[in-house]
């Protein structure tokens, strides 16, 4: 049997559909995986091959695979949605396909094509389709997060790009970021630690990245802050983004500014679709350098209005208050802010089917 281009080796001991209740009713974050796994394996020589969904299951990795070692990987993240008929849908699956090409550039790793992303993303979920959500209302935001990997998985401790990668796909049901209402974050401004600098991978989706971030994330939290925001890492004046989210800040005459892609701040698709969707809805937008002094002194004097993060985690996240040594700057009223809540409710309307696709930004998974 084939699907998608997909070979299958059905799982023979899925959860019981006991067991997957269970889970749906309270699936957190990252816990719990379904019963399959996508896979296609890359060798030198033999190209992009084996394309199966087989049984989700622990790798057997040789301890010198070179992933462990030298941290040749890439990653995506990207949510299935079930609308009210039962379909379900990914959002402009291609952009993440797209980014995952440039990330296997910039790490050495071999490209994989759109067609092929797209289909291991159709090929699992709609093995594994029961374990999507069922959102029970509009305020519901359950889906099943997709987690795309690429590994550098040759056994060889020399240092150059590995001769076998393998690509995967695991999936994860997951509930709202937010229970009980989208409440803000507070946000540690790193002055010790920077994410990127030019020349570097923060433009690149890998997991150095992150490793990268947790001594600064681990500051943040020390500081009873629940994220941390980077500047740029030549005149530390430059806001960035944080660890995992795009910044937006909003203007009290209705300007929406995000800083600009300078090759050190990951290319947001819920940045993007942000752009697209503020425009729509009468706001000017920029993307331009915005200095920390700026966002100071417009908090100070009443200009900005708010500030909020976005990523296709937590979707669009309120930005209360920002913290340093010795500074506390509040940012965004209690409730969140007007124009980041509009936003929100307008992205979610169309990536769970409830507006009109006029872009066609949805792609039927199954
Ligand atoms: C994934 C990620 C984002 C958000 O990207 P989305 O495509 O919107 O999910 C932002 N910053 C970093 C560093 C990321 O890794």
């Amino acid at each position: 049997m084939s699907d998608f281009g997909f070979e299958l080796e059905p799982n023979t001991r899925p959860a019981s559909d006991d067991a997957r209740a269970g889970i749906l009713a309270d699936p957190g974050f990252g816990r719990y995986f379904t019963d399959h796994m996508a896979h296609v394996r890359w060798t030198q020589d033999g190209g992009w091959h084996d394309r199966v969904v087989r049984p989700y299951a622990p790798l057997q990795l040789d301890p010198a695979t070179a992933v462990l070692h030298y941290a040749q990987e890439i990653f995506e993240g990207i949510k299935a949605y079930r609308h009210a008929d039962g379909s379900v849908w990914a959002f402009r699956p291609e952009k993440n396909a797209e980014r995952f090409r440039n990330s296997a550039r910039r790490l050495a790793l071999p490209e994989l094509d759109t067609e092929t992303f797209v289909n291991s993303l159709k090929a699992l979920v709609s093995r594994d389709v029961d374990w999507v959500p069922t959102p029970r209302s509009a305020a519901d935001e359950s889906s099943l997060y997709l987690r795309p990997f690429m590994i550098a998985s040759e056994p060889f401790l020399g240092v150059r790009p590995s001769t076998e990668v393998d690509y995967f796909v695991i999936a994860s049901p997951a509930a709202a970021y937010f229970r009980g209402g989208v409440q803000p974050v507070s946000i540690w401004l790193s002055s010790a630690y920077t994410r990127a600098a030019p020349g570097g991978t923060g433009a690149a989706k890998c997991g150095g990245n992150y490793a990268a971030s947790l001594a600064a994330q681990k500051e943040a939290v020390a500081h009873d802050c629940d994220q941390v925001a980077f500047l740029d890492a030549v005149e530390h004046r430059w806001v960035e983004e944080l660890g995992g989210m795009n910044l937006f800040f909003v203007f009290r005459d209705g300007r929406i500014v995000t800083p600009a892609l300078t090759g050190t701040i990951l290319e947001g698709v819920t940045r993007d679709s942000v752009l697209q969707l503020a425009r729509d809805a009468g706001y000017e937008t920029e993307e331009r350098p915005i200095s920390i002094e700026e966002w100071r002194e417009t908090a100070a004097s009443g200009e900005l209005t708010e500030v909020f993060a976005c990523g296709t985690a937590a979707v669009i996240t309120p930005v209360g208050v920002l913290c340093s040594d010795n500074e506390r700057i509040v940012c965004s009223p209690e409730n969140g802010g007007e124009a980041g809540l509009t936003l929100r409710t307008r992205l979610l309307d169309l990536q769970y089917g409830r507006s009109a696709d006029h872009r066609g930004w949805l792609t039927r998974l199954a």
